[in-house]
Formats: C-alpha cells, structure tokens, sequence
C-alpha cells in the first residue's frame, strides 16, 4: 500500500477536526486533507453555540492544537459536491469521510405555518452569531414571542430574546447583531413543549444559567410539573434529567423575581395552530396534553390561545445532501452502518466513503458527542485500509489538489490564513475593551484567510 494514506474530511465542525486527529494519532501513516465549505473552520461552534455561552466558544482554542499538526492541511471556502465533485476527489484521496453537519432548520407543518413570523430557530441562529448565509436583519418588533420546543436551542433563543442587547454586547457579535437586537421590543417569551418536564431536552447548566441574567424571570406553573410512571423512571435513570426535573421544579415554586422580561416555560402545551390577522401572526394556539403513563401524551381537546406577533420553531435541525453522495431523505443523514457509507440501493458500503457527526447520525447531541462518533468511524477506516480493501488514489502528491483548485480560481482560505483572520476579529474586539468582534462577510473573511496566491 502506498504511504501515507490520503483522506479527504468533508466539513471542519468539530466532528470533521476529532476525525483527522484520531486518524493522525493512529499508528497509521497518513496525510489528511480537511476541506470546509466557509471561509472558517469550526462549524457550528462558531455558528450555531450562543455568543454569550464563551466557554463553549472557547473550545475552538483547543481544537487548534489539532489544526496546527503538520499531518493536517485546511482547504477552506470549497464546497465539495459543487467545487469539486466526489469522482474527481477519488482521484485524489484512498478514503473520504463526511462530516457535513447540519444548517437548515426541519419543517413543523401546523396551519399557519406559512405566515411570515414564523420563524426557524436556525435563520435567527444564523444572523445573531453572523453567519454570512442567512439575514444581516431581524424584525425584533414583536412585545410577545412564542418558542416551540424545550431543547438547548430553544433555550438558546428564548435566552437571545429576553436578553437586553447591552447584556450580549461584551460577546464577540458583531455590530449589525447589536443595533438590532438594540431595537427588540420582547417583554414576554412563551417556550411550549408538548410532553412534561421529565421529557425536556434540556441540559441543567443551560436550563439553570437562563436565570442569572438579572433581566430575565423564569416562570413555571405549578401545574405544568406533572410526572407519570415512565417519567419517574426517567428520573431516577438519569442524574441529568432529574437535575432539569428539579431546577423547573423550583422555576415553579419561588417567588416571583422583579425582572423587566417574563420567560414562561410551559409543559403539556401542544402548539397546534399558528394564529394570524392580516397576513401577520397575533398568537399561537396549544391544546393541553397530558400524560398517559408510558411518557408519552394524549390531547385533552382543551385550547389556550396566547397573545404572539412572532412564533419561533426549535424542532431539530436538518442536513442537506451532498451531490452523489447516498442521502437518506427521510432522516435526513447519510445511510452508514456507524460509520461506512452504505449504497441505499444494495445496503452494502460504498469502498472508501465513510461518515461522522451529525450527518451520520442525525442532530442530536453536544460537541463532545461527535467525539466517540468519529472514533467509530476512524476505527473502521483504519482497519479497511489495513485490510487493504480501499481503491487506492491514483494522484497522491498533496500538491496535485492544491494546483488543481488554483487553476479553477477558488480562493481557499487557509490554517495560517485562520489565524490571521483570528488575529483580525481580536483586534476588533479588543478596541472595545472585549475579546473578539466577528466578521461577518464571506469576502472579507477570504481576505484575511485567503490564499497568498492572486487568482
Ligand atoms: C444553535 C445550536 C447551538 C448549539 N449549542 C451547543 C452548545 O452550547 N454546546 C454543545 O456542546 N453543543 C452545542 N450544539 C451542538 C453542536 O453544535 C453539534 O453537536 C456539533 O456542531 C455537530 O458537529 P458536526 O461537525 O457534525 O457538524 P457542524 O458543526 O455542523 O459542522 C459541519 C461543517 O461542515 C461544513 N460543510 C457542510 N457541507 C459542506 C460541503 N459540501 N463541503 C465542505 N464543507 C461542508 C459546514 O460548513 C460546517 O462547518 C449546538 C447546536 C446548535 C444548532
């Protein structure tokens, strides 16, 4: 077999980066290529964890230490699938692992869905952690807004909305975020989930940092704290859970707390109806559900419509395919049996395909998660390479792909080149006394981490 193997990783999201490394920590020689679609690395830790969560922001500076490993080359600002299509990234590679993420946000088809306050969670993601794909502007006129869903990212934008702007100003946002969410009229945010606290997807530390901002009153009704058998179990299952059961216990038991901006946490609401006069929404309408034992739960046929001028879904995320690459459609991942691509047609792997993440599995699941996710995948990898079952890549000088992408004009965007648009957003941010200050255009990212060559 020729050495070293060359594997080309399709996505720098944390899944992409926990890949290369385990490949190059391996006993293996190899070379890796890691080619991401934005001018910058990082994926959703850049644009999808909430600016004012700096911890979690903070664990791109661990990541360097894999980026700056010789064995690893960024190839940044190209889109594989339309860039370079995956026959032609054969020629150069003896394996590829997918590791493409998520962006869009998954449909909820409830009447009224189609008025034009009805949001994604994901579009409004995209803008306040400026991401250069979606809307640079965000009508923040609405005094009461509606969250569907009780998982972190609902968390995440109820948290955004009830915030003052000033609160999120010592974060890296970048100017536009600001002068906007300057302007939010939000007094009242309503989260609905359908099933009860036993069944939220929220992680305890989340759940409970909501209440530190001084601004923000978090309120439970009592009546919403209901657990069936199947939810005690949840609880004494699970140490997390219980943790989640007990801080939304005493959201609902305390006493109520002077903050400017009410953010209502409700169980056992189903949202059935997107309420609208006019072309606009006025509100949201939920039937109460409750719970029947197993931990799922049945409609009562009793209705509550609440006062919302826009209503926000945070029901998942979703992944696009990949031109040529198996999509599963339905679960919106690539097909793989925990790791190789698998032919939809005759369920058998695809030599040399492989995925990780989220595109592997479906988005579900914190940072750390796509760590033992990418071991699976490496693991079988490495071993179908020892077992000399890869077509091996007929182009094997690193140098042919670099020369190939510069005749056809891409200007890629670079480790090195990360580094100075790093350096570019501190500078920014420290004029203003704060760590970092994003910058939001493509070009003016490609600016910075783009290539030294002229194209
Ligand atoms: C709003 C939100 C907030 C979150 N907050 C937290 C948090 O606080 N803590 C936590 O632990 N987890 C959080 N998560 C979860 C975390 O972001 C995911 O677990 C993780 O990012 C998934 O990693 P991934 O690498 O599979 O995908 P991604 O992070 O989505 O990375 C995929 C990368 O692939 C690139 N790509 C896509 N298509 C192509 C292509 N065709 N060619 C080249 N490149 C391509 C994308 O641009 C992207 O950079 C959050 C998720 C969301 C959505």
């Amino acid at each position: 077999m020729s050495r070293p193997m060359r594997v080309a990783v399709v996505g720098a999201g944390p899944a992409g980066i926990y890949a290369s490394d385990l490949l190059i920590k391996s006993d293996t020689e190899v070379s890796v290529d890691l080619y991401e679609r934005m001018p910058a690395p990082f994926g959703l830790i850049r644009y999808g964890v909430a600016p004012d969560h700096p911890r979690i922001k903070g664990i791109i500076k661990s990541l360097h230490n894999v980026l700056d490993k010789p064995e690893l080359r960024l190839l940044g600002n190209i889109e594989i699938g339309k860039d370079i299509t995956i026959d032609e990234m054969r020629d150069y590679y003896d394996a590829i692992i997918f590791s493409t993420g998520a962006t869009a946000d998954r449909h909820l088809a409830i009447p009224g869905s189609d008025l034009p306050e009805f949001y994604g969670a994901g579009q409004f993601v995209g803008f306040y952690d400026g991401n250069p794909d979606f809307s640079r502007d965000w009508d923040l006129s609405a005094e009461n807004v509606a969250v569907i869903g009780v998982g972190n990212v609902a968390l995440d934008i109820a948290r955004i909305l009830a915030k003052t702007a000033d609160e999120l100003k010592v974060t890296e946002i970048p100017d536009n975020v600001y002068d906007t969410l300057a302007q939010n009229r939000a007094k009242v945010v309503h989260m609905f989930g359908r099933r009860g606290p036993a069944q939220a997807k929220f992680t305890p530390k989340e759940l409970k940092e909501l209440d530190e901002s001084p601004t923000i009153e978090v309120i439970v009704n009592p009546e919403d704290i209901d657990y069936d058998a199947a939810s005690e179990e949840l609880r004494r299952a699970s140490k997390s859970q219980d943790l989640v059961c007990q801080t939304l216990e005493s959201y609902a038991m305390r006493e109520p707390k002077d903050a400017p901006h009410k953010l209502y946490i409700h169980f056992l609401e189903s949202p059935v109806e997107v309420i609208g006069e006019e072309g606009h929404v006025t509100g949201i309408k939920t039937e109460r559900m409750e719970l029947t034992g197993d931990g799922n739960v049945r409609g009562t046929g009793e209705f509550t419509i609440w006062k919302a001028e826009a209503v926000y879904r945070a029901v998942g995320y979703r992944s696009d395919p990949i031109t040529n690459v198996p999509f599963d459609d339905e679960n919106a991942v690539i097909p793989n049996d925990g790791g190789h691509v698998l032919d939809p047609e005759t369920a058998e792997p695809v030599p040399g395909l492989y995925a990780t993440g989220w595109i592997k599995r479906g988005p579900i699941g914190l940072i750390g998660n796509t760590k033992s996710d990418a071991k699976e995948t490496t693991d079988m990898l490495l071993a179908d390479w020892s077992a000399g079952k890869l077509n091996e890549a007929t182009k094997r000088d690193p140098e042919e792909v670099t020369e190939m992408l510069r005749s056809r004009g891409i200007a890629v965007t670079t480790w090195d080149g990360w580094y100075r648009l790093d350096a570019a957003e501190r500078a920014l941010g420290e004029a203003e006394g704060r760590e970092r200050k994003k910058i939001v255009e493509w070009d003016e990212m490609v600016q910075h981490a783009g290539p030294e060559y002229e194209i």
